[in-house]
């Protein structure tokens, strides 16, 4: 189950309207990525997702219920964050074991989800060690797995890859599609990197301050962007 309806979801800090009602819906299973140039709003979309913002108006369902007012660790989302949101003084297994922890799950049933999270992103060998021995793609999947372990119903990442080098990103780019291909769960991928968004996404949104200009796959938005915004952004990487 991971189906997520925003219906006329709306932000304003303070006087200004950073996200204007904004209607969308994304399917069980569906790989989502939120694409459009800096500042337009997609860390907002998703935190509102998440629950780490409260909405100013409009209403966020999940799986059909009504999620608006739930607490982020309610809502059954597991938010990545960029790698070096790891705790350096912790071993791999207790960065991973630690929303576990704190989510009051029994120690075996820990031991048994790390070890599966472990195994699919391998790092079964390294999961004594402290964060600052690993490499940056390494310290990316200790990331990914202490999401995969609450075992959510989506992952909401933002923009993951964006401090790796441009060979790794490459690399995780794929093992995120292949983790998800696998794992058949939502996910939705915040990035302005055209590329990532072109070679990720089932279905793409394009955002332009807050607004959504328009939704389809990467194919749609290649062969028919609805207006000079969505063709410039999709057919010009920067
Ligand atoms: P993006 O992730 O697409 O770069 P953001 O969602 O971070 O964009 O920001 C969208 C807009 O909202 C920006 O103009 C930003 O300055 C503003 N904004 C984001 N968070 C806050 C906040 N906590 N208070 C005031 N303005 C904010
Ligand atoms: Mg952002």
């Amino acid at each position: 189950m991971g189906q997520i309806t925003l219906q006329g979801v709306t932000k304003r800090f303070g006087e200004v309207e950073v996200i204007p009602p904004l209607d969308l819906t994304i399917e069980d299973g569906e790989f989502v990525v939120f694409v459009g140039p800096s500042g337009c709003g997609k860390s907002t979309l998703l935190r509102l997702i998440a629950g780490l913002e409260d909405v100013s108006a409009g209403d966020i369902l999940i799986d059909g219920k009504n999620a608006t007012d739930a607490s982020p660790a309610r809502r059954g989302l597991a938010m990545v964050f960029q790698s070096y949101a790891l705790y350096p003084h912790m071993s791999v297994r207790k960065n991973i074991a630690f929303p576990l922890k704190m989510a009051g799950v029994s120690k075996p049933e820990q031991d048994r989800r790390i070890e599966a999270a472990a195994k699919a992103l391998n790092l079964t060998s390294y999961l004594d060690r402290r964060p600052g021995q690993l490499s940056g793609g390494q310290r990316q999947r200790v990331a990914i797995g202490r999401a995969i372990v609450r075992e959510p119903s989506a992952f909401l990442f933002d923009e993951p890859l964006s401090n790796l080098d441009a060979a790794l990103r490459v690399g995780m780019r794929l093992e995120i599609s292949e983790l998800h291909n696998r794992l058949k769960t939502t996910m939705i991928y915040v990035t302005h990197d055209q590329v990532e968004a072109m070679t990720m996404a089932d279905k793409i949104v394009v955002l332009q301050a807050g607004r959504i200009e328009q939704v389809g796959s990467p194919l749609d938005l290649y062969l028919r962007p609805k207006n000079v915004f969505v063709a410039g952004f999709i057919g010009s990487p920067r």
